[in-house]
């Protein structure tokens, strides 16, 4: 897989997809993305990433030189290049190349790239057991500071949390945000059932309007018929929650059995979490811009 690249304009081999030291993206994590996911020939909620793509653009003032038409067209066409049906994409437009200091007028071109991959998922065991959470203290970023709404090339608050997770022997992190309540997780949106009421924190309380978060949403209320409530909850909520799940794009939805050692719910994957990957599922398969 992955055997061209999109760069700038044109297909390259993967091992000739080079970028500038002095791209700011580089230097100082000057720059958006997004993670997309094609699955059985179709590009699942596309339309989606790149309204998100380049909402995180303007907000970080960077003009993307692709109308969004044309990012769609060379996303599809990278696509076709690699002769992918199921795929992880990964889109990167950073503030292209400048000089070694801050200021992004220097840098007077976008620099695109488009990354077609295989997904590496979570361990089968980790859907049908769940998984063991806890809560770190490297805080989520302020709305105000990088508003976690944009998706920037900037992780380093992820990855700092991340590794406390991954130094306690757990796979993601619970990521609260300054005034402590939840946010979401390293790289997940994160979800709580209590009494057949579904919640997840809203984005101003430091979360990503992830593209599955949102289709979790719109599932839960037009399918299941469940109550959908963006509301801020805190790590209490979560314990005494009956089920609790992430939603990502590469982890599609997985179940959350524990968190800092207290067992949610009966400990096992809940019956609406069990319910909603099923839909999930069926969705992602049926729907979504074709390849070919
Ligand atoms: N939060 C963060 C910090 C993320 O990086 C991601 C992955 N893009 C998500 C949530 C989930 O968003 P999505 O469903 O759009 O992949």
């Amino acid at each position: 897989m992955s055997n061209l690249v999109y760069l700038n304009g044109k297909l390259v081999k993967k091992e000739d997809a080079k970028i500038s030291v002095f791209d700011h993206g580089l230097l100082y994590g000057d720059g958006v993305f997004e993670g997309i996911r094609a699955y059985n020939g179709r590009v699942f909620k596309l339309r989606e990433h790149l309204d998100r793509l380049y909402n995180s653009a303007r907000a970080i003032t960077l003009t993307i030189p692709l109308k969004k038409q044309e990012m769609e067209i060379a996303t599809l066409e990278t696509l076709r290049a690699n002769k992918s049906k199921d795929a992880y994409i990964r889109l990167v437009v950073t503030r292209g190349v400048g000089d070694l200091g801050l200021d992004p007028r220097k840098c007077p071109k976008a620099t695109i790239f488009i990354i077609v991959d295989k997904i590496t998922l979570y361990p089968s065991e980790f859907y049908t057991k769940g998984l063991e959470l806890f809560t770190v203290s490297t805080r989520r970023n302020m709305v105000n500071s990088i508003n976690p709404c944009i998706k920037s090339l900037n992780y380093l608050n992820n990855i700092l949390a991340k590794i406390e997770a991954t130094t306690m022997g757990a796979p993601e992190a619970i990521m609260l945000n300054k005034d402590g309540y939840v946010a979401e997780c390293t790289g997940d949106n994160v979800f709580i059932l209590k009494h057949n009421i579904l919640i997840t924190p809203p984005t101003w309380a430091g979360a990503l309007q992830g593209i599955t978060r949102e289709a979790v949403m719109d599932l839960a209320r037009t399918h299941m018929k469940l109550l959908v409530k963006e509301d801020i909850f805190t790590v209490y909520d979560v314990y005494t929650a009956d089920e609790c799940f992430l939603t990502g794009t590469a982890a599609e939805i997985i179940p959350v059995v524990g968190l800092d050692n207290r067992k949610i719910g009966n400990g096992n994957p809940g019956k609406i979490t069990l319910k909603l990957i099923k839909e999930f599922r069926e969705l992602t398969r049926s729907t979504g811009v074709p390849i070919y």
